[in-house]
């Protein structure tokens, strides 16, 4: 062999002054010759044949010769160009709509062109709507034509030049050992060279049908490989993960000694554990306990009690000397886990430090210093405990609330904050949205996983109702009668993506609407919002309503301090209804919140619903979840909008909603949303190829054990430089 597959691998990088289309080559991420050759086409086109007129059928896509026998600009009903050909077998009229004078000269009468498109059959014979011409002549290509997926400012025909030549040079001999491939799995599977010249430029006589389902044996070489890729690269980084050492964290009891603190916290909770929380923290426990770095995620549903089981943890840490962090994804989560740990640690004796972005210098110093001496045993925090200037003194464990929504490379600089002695913290991850089942084995074959699958007891069902958004005012009597009974009451206004202002002005006018409506027992209907571009008023603060019912008003543009005092005030049960924009999405825990209206629920995900719903029956009360929507101008709802939302009324299982989710979008945006930066599969779907999924799962270990060397250029192959992130 001349060369390993990666050093084959010519970076483009480098070179100044790229044309337009090189640097798009370089958006689709195709540096490497290998690259280039694994960008697969999306579809073909047949200009193997000419098909005769006489012998064509309606709908069919054909390529015709024919000589031009007449040629018009026609202005009725709008202007376009009509263009008869004749084939001698029959007639065919071409019609353009947008034309260039070029064009219209090269369709001369008399000339002898080949015209491609799709063939219909009216009342003046054949028409072609926008075919494909050239002039006759030439040879046939041999195989169908490739169309490539492709971005702007790369035209298809530069795209298909630089694959085809990085096909031509790019290293590929096979990896996985004759002896494996032989033995294993789905039969017969083509060599990757074969497969890769082949679905660039496939024969005519191939099913059309099996390339497009990517049944035909060269797809399924290169979706195993893509799997093989993906599963030697996490096992890989398992088994290093292996060779590096973590402190032991052990929970056993020695004879004589009194309670561990973690047995401390468990007599001090106000509730008793759920069976499912007392397995997932042996699990977790058994782990703390070996010399290796923990990697596991806690999966529950929201409001299923993972907050006491990362605390319960972050005791068992505390208790034998080391130092725990916690991260959380917002300000005010983290303030919520600060303020319930404390309150359940302090008790105990254990020093909790507290790190935000936000933080005045002064506490911030402070806090700094009781980390670095390691007087506090817990650190709460957001994205600020990651940062550089913070020392642990001794950190055992990383808890990592609501995991998907970090980034890949904030995740690897918690795990990087080692203690010194070369020991590797636990890492713990926490998510309230569960991956289904083949999703985890795929993706997450180096991690493990508990899963907490029962909700505490006393929990009263959901309600979840949909409804339009012209029956407004229905939904606001229903306010009225939750904060008649006491209750407290979130309503959602969405994010609209393409302006962060707009999105302020409506959650700010729908504020002032229900401020006035609820106080107010003859208003008139509530106002429409504002039109975009409107100002944004004043935020009222909480207190501003007076002596009546208290809307608060809670956006991301807010100074944390008044976010916080919003929310302090929601918590405290004084104010009764929290308006917010998406900030509340995850783990806010207000139990007496018993109502949660979202306000074109249309625009949310599914799995962003299901968080948001989660805010309610969290106490004893029977809650009800309020899914407004607006067709806009459209006569009704989109498909994928109705299928969400059906979801939602039909199951509050978080399992089941990750299923469906995973089923209205596939799991390339399943994953994209919460995976940034992970290698995605391109190729393989795991829904139809777990059987390629399985044969992935036996060949790896072996390929490790026997053939190192090989792994390593597989993965480079397939991989690049994208593994890091895989270990994430
Ligand atoms: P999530 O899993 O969504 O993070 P939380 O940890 O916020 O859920 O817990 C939701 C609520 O349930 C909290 O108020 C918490 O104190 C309470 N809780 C947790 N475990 C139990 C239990 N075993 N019994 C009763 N209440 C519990
Ligand atoms: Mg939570």
């Amino acid at each position: 062999m001349s060369a390993s597959p990666d050093s084959a691998t010519t970076p483009r990088t480098a070179r100044k002054n790229q044309s337009a289309p090189q640097k798009a080559l370089e958006k689709l991420g195709l540096t490497r010759d290998i690259d280039l050759a694994l960008h697969l086409p999306l579809r073909y086109e047949d200009e193997t044949r000419i098909t005769r007129l006489a012998d064509a059928r309606e709908g069919d896509t054909a390529q015709i010769e024919a000589v031009v026998t007449a040629s018009e600009v026609v202005f009725r009903p709008r202007r376009q160009l009509l263009v008869t050909v004749d084939d001698g077998s029959d007639t065919c009229v071409l019609r353009f709509f947008n034309f260039y004078p070029s064009q219209q000269k090269a369709l001369a009468v008399g000339t002898r062109i080949r015209a491609r498109g799709e063939l219909k059959s009216g009342f003046m014979g054949w028409t072609m709507m926008h075919p494909h011409c050239r002039t006759a002549g030439g040879e046939l290509p041999a195989a169908l034509t490739p169309v490539y997926p492709t971005v702007a400012g790369l035209p298809q025909p530069y795209l298909r030049k630089a694959v085809l030549s990085g096909l031509a040079r790019a290293e590929l001999a096979n990896t996985v050992p004759e002896e494996i491939d032989g033995q294993i799995g789905p039969q017969p599977f083509w060599q990757l060279r074969k497969s890769l010249s082949f679905l660039h430029h496939p024969t005519p006589d191939v099913s059309l049908a099996q390339l497009e389902d990517r049944s035909h044996p060269a797809w399924q070489r290169l979706k195993a490989e893509e799997l093989l890729a993906q599963q030697l690269s996490q096992l890989q980084s398992r088994r290093e993960r292996d060779h590096l050492r973590a402190p032991v964290l052990s929970s056993v009891r020695k004879r004589g000694v009194g309670d561990f603190l973690h047995e401390q916290l468990l007599k001090a909770l106000p509730f008793q554990l759920t069976a499912a929380q007392r397995r997932v923290c042996e699990e977790i426990a058994t782990d703390l306990a070996r010399p290796v770095p923990m990697h596991r995620l806690l999966q529950g549903d929201v409001g299923s009690g993972k907050t006491v089981v990362a605390a319960l943890c972050a005791a068992i840490c505390i208790g034998a000397g080391w130092q725990c962090a916690l991260m959380a994804p917002t300000e005010i989560l983290a303030d919520q886990h600060f303020r319930k740990l404390i309150g359940w640690l302090e008790p105990l004796g254990v020093r909790v430090a507290w790190l935000t972005g936000s933080q005045k210098k002064k506490e911030r110093t402070a806090m700094l210093a009781l980390i670095e001496s390691g007087e506090a045993g817990l650190v709460v925090g957001t994205h600020a405990v990651i940062q550089e200037q913070v020392q642990f003194k001794k950190l055992a464990l990383a808890i990592i609330d609501e995991q998907h929504r970090f980034g890949v490379a904030q995740r690897l600089a918690l795990r990087s904050k080692t203690n010194g002695d070369a020991l590797e913290p636990h890492m713990l991850m926490m998510t309230a949205t569960p991956i289904p089942r083949t999703l985890a084995m795929s993706y997450y074959a180096d991690l493990d996983v508990s899963t907490i699958d029962e909700l505490p007891p006393g929990r009263s069902p959901i309600v979840t109702k949909v409804v339009s958004e012209q029956r407004r005012d229905e939904v606001i009597e229903r306010i009225r009668g939750q904060l008649a009974q006491g209750r407290q009451v979130y309503w959602v206004c969405p994010l609209i993506e393409e302006s962060e202002a707009l999105d302020l002005t409506n959650a700010t006018q729908t504020h002032a609407d229900l401020s006035e409506a609820l106080n107010d027992s003859h208003v008139p209907p509530l106002r429409g919002s504002l039109p975009p571009g409107g100002a944004v008023p004043d935020l009222g603060r909480p207190g501003d309503t007076g002596a009546g019912v208290m809307v608060g008003l809670l956006h991301s543009r807010m100074p944390v301090a008044e976010k916080k005092a919003v929310m302090a005030l929601f918590t405290s049960g004084q104010m009764g209804v929290l308006v917010s924009t998406t900030v509340i999405e995850v783990g806010v825990d207000v139990p007496n919140a018993s109502l949660m209206v979202i306000e074109h629920a249309e625009r949310f995900g599914l799995s962003q619903l299901h968080q948001l719903r989660g805010r309610v029956g969290r106490g004893t009360a029977a809650s009800a979840c309020v899914l407004m929507y607006s067709t806009g101008d459209a006569p009704r709802l989109g498909e994928t909008a109705r299928a969400r939302l059906k979801a939602m009324v039909e199951t509050s299982d978080g399992f089941e909603i990750a299923r469906r989710d995973l089923d209205i979008r596939g799991p390339g945006e399943f994953l994209g949303a919460r995976q940034s930066g992970a290698a995605l599969l391109r190729f393989a779907d795991l829904a139809t190829d777990s059987e390629l999924l399985a044969w992935a799962k036996e060949v790896a270990p072996l390929m490790l054990d026997q053939y190192p060397e090989l792994a390593r250029q597989h993965v480079s192959r397939w991989l690049g430089g994208k593994t890091d992130y895989l270990k994430a």
